[in-house]
This record gives structure tokens, sequence and C-alpha cells, in this order.
């Protein structure tokens, strides 16, 4: 089990699947140096299969305070049929992963979506989701970036149930759970941060999406919407310091330097 303590807080990693990305690596870093790759390699090796391709894990987090509800952030690539099944090794197992963590079901309250990438929004698609119950926190630009796409699989059916619940800034979610933004891989990425009286742990998303970015969070990455932005939220992040939970490198707790 993997998991974080900050105090009554607990945050534990559940992985949903792993598989490899839909493009060669380098098109997807295409600034990136060897000695760079040699560097990213050295430090997550599982992030890389035997022929040089990258593969990863597609996470999620479940953020507890105590034994009270759960709020999960992002909600991985889904079951079979779930809108990133033209890329992702669908079906993923992300509620066995939760039954395995001890968390049922309906003890998630809320689910973040960090941004609306078809990998973090699998199981909170409303027509199958497990957690029919839970409130579904989206980004107000992602929700109008990712309208045409989604309007009618997530955003309306959510708002028909009364579960859509839109952020625009900074915004507690839970007791010492809060959303903030940290816009460029999509107009609306938030990161989740988690605070406690033993430290911070911030929830990434995908503000890096490979070891390559925490060695040189300068380096652009080919899927980000916004480029630049995407690289001032990271040094922002980066530069703040504390732990990290990231969505899909081979370990799911990383250090910042500092
Ligand atoms: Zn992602």
């Amino acid at each position: 089990m993997l998991r974080r303590a900050l105090g009554p807080l607990t945050v534990t990693a559940v992985q949903d699947a792993e598989g490899p990305f839909f493009e060669p690596r380098e098109r997807a870093f295409p600034d990136a140096t060897p000695a760079q790759w040699a560097a990213a390699d050295a430090f997550d090796p599982a992030a890389r299969t035997a022929d040089g391709r990258w593969w990863l894990r597609f996470r999620s987090f479940a953020i507890r305070y105590a034994d009270g509800p759960v709020t999960l952030v992002d909600a991985g690539i889904g079951p079979a049929g779930a809108p990133a099944k033209s890329w992702a090794p669908v079906p993923g197992r992300l509620p066995d992963a939760l039954a395995e963590a001890g968390i049922a079901p309906g003890d998630v309250a809320a689910i973040v979506l960090t941004h609306l990438h078809t990998d973090h929004i699998g199981w909170a698609m409303p027509a199958t989701t497990p957690f029919p119950q839970a409130r579904v926190v989206v980004p107000k630009a992602d929700l109008a970036a990712f309208a045409a796409v989604r309007e009618a699989d997530l955003f309306g059916p959510l708002r028909a149930a009364g579960r859509l619940e839109v952020t625009d800034g900074e915004r507690e979610i839970a007791s010492g759970v809060r959303v903030l933004p940290t816009p460029g891989h999509t107009p609306g990425h938030q990161c989740v941060v988690v605070s406690g009286p033993e430290g911070r742990l911030v929830v990434t998303g995908d503000l890096l999406v490979h070891a390559i970015q925490l060695l040189h969070p300068e380096l652009g990455y080919a899927h980000d919407m916004d480029a630049g932005r995407a690289r001032v939220s990271r040094a922002s992040v980066l530069a703040a310091g504390g732990e990290l939970a990231v969505s899909h490198l081979g370990t799911p707790f990383l250090r910042t330097g500092r």
C-alpha cells in the first residue's frame, strides 16, 4: 500500500492501469537531449521499457480525513468503452484498487478532476461511474475548453444531477484539501494541495508527466495546450517545495529538491 499521512489526513495512491505512451517519447519532449533522457531514466527507470518506449502509470489519489468521506483526485482511464479507449489500456481497475485500500465506492464524496483529458476522467463518466453520488469538481476554464467534446456525456449529465461543481481559483474542497490553479497543460488545469501539521503534499495531475520535467522543469511537453504557461505553473509548484503525488511516473510519491 502506497500511502502518506499528514496528521489526520491520508493520501493513498491507487493505480488504474499502466501501459505504453501512444507515440515515441522523443516526440512528446522534442527539446530533451540524450543526456537529459539518461538522467531521467536513472531517476525513474520504471518509466522506460527495454526497447526505449515511455511506460506510464495511470494513477489517482484518494484523500481521506480520519475515517471521513474520501476525495478522489482524478478518475483514471476508466472502464471498457471509456473516452480513453482510443489510446489507453481500458478497462482500468480503479474500483478494485480502491477496495484493496479499504475504500468503498460510497465513501467517495467528491472527485476532483485536475483537467479534462481522457486518461483523468474515465471513472467519472456518469453513464458508467461506480460513484453516482459523488460531486465532480471541474475547473471552469476546462469546462469551456472541452465543452464541444464533453458537454453531452459528462458536463450535461452532471449538471442535471446537481453533481457538477465548478472551480475558478483556489478553493477548499474538504478539510485540509484545496485546489490550486496551475494552467498550461490545459487552460483550467488545477493541482490539489493537501496541508497538515507535518507539511504539504501536492497532487500534480499533469503539471509534470515524466521525471525529465522534474529534473528539467523548463522542458516543454508536446501535449501541453500552452507550454509557456505550463512552464510557469510547474516552476511555481516546484519552488514551493514539499512532497509531490504524481499521475504517470514509476513511483507515486516524490520529494522536490527543497
Ligand atoms: Zn495524464
